[in-house]
C-alpha cells in the first residue's frame, strides 16, 4: 500500500467531521490535528503537493451557536458551517504553521467544478498556492450552497476537487477501515477488502449508509467518491483516520482498501476535452503542423492559417487541416482576437505583437485530444 502515496505527485486528503470533532462534546481534536499535520509535512518533505478537504463546520458551529443535538433545518446547518467554518480554518491555520505551513482557505460549491471558467479558475488559484508552499484546505461553501448546487457531501467535493487537480491518490480518512463484503456493524461474517480492481455493481451492493452520525458520507458515498476519483485516472485509498498519525498508518500498511485508477490523468482529461467540451471555433492548420501533432506536439501560431468563431482563452476548439478534416481538439491558449494577430508567426514574436508575454504555443500538447488522426 506504501507505494501508492509514493508514487504519488500530487494527493488530496479528504477529513471526515467525526476525525476533527469529539462526539460527545462537539470539541475540537487539536491533538489527533496536530499529528496529522506532522505527516502533511512528512509528505511535503518529500516533494509532493497536498490538499486538504476537511468537513467539520457544521459540527463545530453547532457547538458554537448552541444549537439542540439532532437533525438540523437547512438554515440552521448554514448558519452553523458559517460560525465553524471561521473556527475550523483558525485551526488549521495555526496548527499547520507549527510546521511552517501556510494553510489556505478555500470554499466550493458544485458549480466551481462544472462550469468551465469558474473550473480553471478555480484550479488555478489551487495550483498557484501550492507552488507558493501553501496547503489549501477545502470546504464546501455550505452557507450559500442550496439543494441544487451542493456536493452534500466532502467525499464527492474530495474527488472533484482530485480529478480537478489532476492528482494521483485522494485518501478518504473517516471512521471506516475501508471497504466490507456486508456491514461490518451488522454482519460478523462480513470480509474486509484490501482491493478493488474496478467499481463493479458487486462492489457497490456492497455499499451500507452511514454509520457515524457526524458528516453525510457513508460507505455509499465513498464509493461514489471513488468512481470519480478513479475515472479521472486518481488512485483512491479508503483508511480509519481516528488514530494519530493517519497518513503515517496508512503508508505502514494499516487497514484500507485501494481502489485502482481506471484510466490515467492526461487520458480522462484528453477524453473531457474530446467528448465533453463544446467547440467554440476553428483553427485550420498547415500541412507541417498537421505532422508535428501526428507526432505528439503542442501546436504553435506558426502553424496556424485561419481563425474562425469566436472563442475566449481557455475554450475548446477544433482544429481541422486545409480540407476541413477534423485532426484535434484542444483548449486555446488565447483568445479569437489573439490567435488571428499571432497566427502565422513564430512563438518568439508573440509579446511584440501582443504587448504580453502568453504561452508559447497556441494549444499545449496536455491540452490537445488528436481527435482525427488515428483514421487516416
Ligand atoms: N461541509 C460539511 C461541514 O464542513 C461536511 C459535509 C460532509 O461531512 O460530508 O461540516
Amino acid at each position: 500500500m506504501s507505494d501508492v502515496l509514493a508514487a504519488s505527485r500530487t494527493i488530496v486528503v479528504k477529513v471526515g467531521s467525526a476525525l476533527l470533532v469529539d462526539s460527545c462534546g462537539g470539541n475540537l481534536r487539536r491533538d489527533w490535528l496536530t499529528s496529522l499535520s506532522a505527516d502533511i509535512a512528512a509528505l511535503r518533505r518529500e516533494g509532493k503537493q497536498v490538499l486538504l478537504v476537511s468537513s467539520g463546520a457544521i459540527a463545530l458551529g453547532r457547538r458554537a451557536l448552541n444549537l439542540k443535538n439532532g437533525a438540523l433545518r437547512l438554515e440552521e446547518s448554514q448558519a452553523a458551517a458559517a460560525a465553524g467554518q471561521v473556527r475550523l480554518a483558525e485551526a488549521y491555520a495555526d496548527i499547520l504553521k507549527g510546521e511552517n505551513i501556510v494553510a489556505a482557505q478555500v470554499l466550493l460549491t458544485l458549480g466551481d467544478t462544472e462550469e468551465r471558467r469558474r473550473y480553471l479558475n478555480a484550479r488555478a488559484t489551487l495550483k498557484t498556492l501550492m507552488a507558493l508552499g501553501s496547503v489549501p484546505v477545502i470546504n464546501e461553501n455550505d452557507t450559500v450552497a442550496t439543494a441544487e448546487i451542493r456536493f452534500g457531501d466532502n467525499d464527492r467535493l474530495a474527488a472533484r476537487v482530485a480529478s480537478m487537480m489532476e492528482a494521483d491518490c485522494l485518501v478518504l480518512l473517516s471512521d471506516v477501515d475501508g471497504l466490507y463484503s456486508a456491514d461490518p456493524t451488522r454482519d460478523p461474517e462480513a470480509r474486509h477488502i484490501p482491493e478493488v480492481e474496478a467499481i463493479t455493481p458487486a462492489i457497490e451492493a456492497m455499499a451500507g449508509g452511514s454509520v457515524s452520525g457526524l458528516g453525510h458520507g457513508g460507505m455509499a458515498s465513498k464509493l461514489i467518491a471513488a468512481k470519480i476519483a478513479t475515472g479521472a485516472g486518481c488512485e483512491v485509498i479508503i483508511a480509519k483516520g481516528k488514530t494519530f498519525h493517519p497518513i503515517a498508518a496508512v503508508r505502514s500498511d494499516a487497514r484500507s482498501t485501494r481502489f485502482k485508477a481506471s484510466t490515467t490523468s492526461a487520458a480522462a482529461r484528453k477524453r473531457w476535452i474530446a467528448g465533453v467540451l463544446k467547440p467554440q471555433g476553428t483553427l485550420v492548420i498547415d500541412a507541417g503542423a498537421v505532422q508535428a501533432l501526428a507526432l505528439g506536439k503542442s501546436l504553435l501560431p506558426a502553424g496556424i492559417r485561419q481563425v474562425d468563431g469566436r472563442f475566449d482563452r481557455g475554450d475548446a476548439v477544433v482544429v481541422r487541416d486545409g480540407e476541413g478534416r477534423e485532426i484535434a481538439r484542444g483548449l486555446a491558449a488565447y483568445g479569437a482576437a489573439d490567435a488571428e494577430r499571432i497566427a502565422g508567426k513564430r512563438s518568439l514574436e508573440i509579446e511584440a505583437i501582443l504587448g504580453y508575454r502568453g504561452r508559447d504555443e497556441m494549444i499545449h500538447r496536455d491540452d490537445l485530444a488528436l481527435t482525427g488522426l488515428a483514421d487516416r
